[in-house]
């Protein structure tokens, strides 16, 4: 048997050190590693598709980490598997990780029945912008999910570009807010309102609990003028304290609930398909631009072009399109 066909055996029937070192290997960037990460995922892909994908994202301080720790000891204590990956955007750009960060959730990860991954660090800059780390992220969610873990939560911080790619991976899309001290709604860009499917105002406790009501009172309002992104699924404003348990429940039940509905119109499945579709089309624009970049002749080739678009001799598209023909007409 292939060394990518045990391994993804030994994923498959739960085992926790082949969940880790498969997860390792998807994230690697070393060119013979890829190839065995590629196998891994074929063979567990029939094992994939059954878990709630939910992206959780929010500014730094929102309270993410505890708000997680919290949701995943509850759905622990209805039985369930949760998963935790992070994308994070910033360990790309610093090397280091805000979510990385070994001792959070540390309640959580103590429970056999929940699966932590940190971020994934090291990455440094691959030249392939964002979408060279959040197509790692997706293969991971992908090896947790064929390991049996229900629901994966992918956290991530709020950046926008990083926003775009979790809802892109997931089938729902939670954003937290702190209360307003104001009625300002806090800056949140539109685009990223339209992506909430339930707009969470966390640390809804103590002196902050006021605020987070008027809070959530703006933040439905603002909801209700916009388009919703679901047939079957109105997005709502929900409040929470991660920190004494408050409304963790009824986010927990909202959960099952937008499942359902989206089961029911068949949502949920045709949104797995586009992001399958998607996720293609841009493996294929990143894999071209690796396969190139890595072979000197093309590397060459490729710098003496971009070199050209940086002095301003070639446009961007007509350098490609050159590129291209050039390819096609070595075949
Ligand atoms: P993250 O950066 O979004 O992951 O935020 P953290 O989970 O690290 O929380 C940031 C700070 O807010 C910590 O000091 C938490 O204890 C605190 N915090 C998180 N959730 C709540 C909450 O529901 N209520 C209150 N009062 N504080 C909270």
């Amino acid at each position: 048997m292939s060394g990518a066909k045990s391994l993804a055996e030994r994923v498959i029937s739960g085992d926790r050190r082949a969940l880790a070192q498969a997860i390792t290997l998807v994230e690697s960037t070393r060119a013979d590693h890829r190839s065995e990460a590629e196998a891994l995922l074929d063979a567990l892909l029939p094992q994939t598709g059954k878990a709630l994908r939910i992206g959780i994202s929010g500014a730094p301080g929102v309270g993410k980490s505890t708000f997680i720790e919290a949701f995943g000891l509850h759905l622990i204590s209805r039985g369930k598997r949760p998963a935790v990956l992070a994308v994070d955007p910033s360990s790309r750009l610093s090397g280091g990780s805000i979510l990385g960060d070994k001792t959070r959730m540390a309640e959580l990860a103590k429970h056999k029945e929940a699966f932590i991954r940190p971020s994934p660090s090291g990455f440094g800059s691959d030249g392939l912008g964002f979408g060279g780390i959040a197509r790692r992220s997706r293969e991971a969610l992908l090896v947790c999910e064929a390991a049996g873990f229900d629901p994966i939560l992918v956290e991530t911080v709020g950046v926008g570009q990083s926003e775009t790619a979790v809802s892109e991976m997931t089938d729902m899309f939670l954003l937290l807010l702190l209360p307003a001290a104001g009625d300002d709604l806090q800056g949140i860009k539109r685009g990223i309102m339209e992506l909430a499917d339930l707009v969470i105002v966390n640390k809804s406790d103590g002196v902050l609990e006021t605020a987070a009501m008027r809070t959530a009172s703006d933040y439905a309002h603002a909801l209700r003028l916009m388009q919703p992104r679901h047939r079957g699924w109105r997005p709502e404003v929900l409040r929470s304290s991660a920190l004494n348990g408050f409304g963790i429940a009824e986010i927990a039940a909202k959960a099952e609930e937008f499942r359902a509905a989206l089961d029911e119109t068949g949502e949920r499945t045709a949104r797995r398909r586009d992001q399958a579709a998607l996720w293609f089309n841009r493996e294929l624009g990143l894999s071209i631009i690796e396969r190139l970049t890595g072979d000197p002749a093309h590397a060459e080739m490729l710098r003496a072009v971009e070199d050209k678009v940086a002095r301003g001799v070639l446009a961007p598209a007509s350098a490609a399109r050159h590129v291209i023909t050039t390819l096609l007409k070595a075949r």
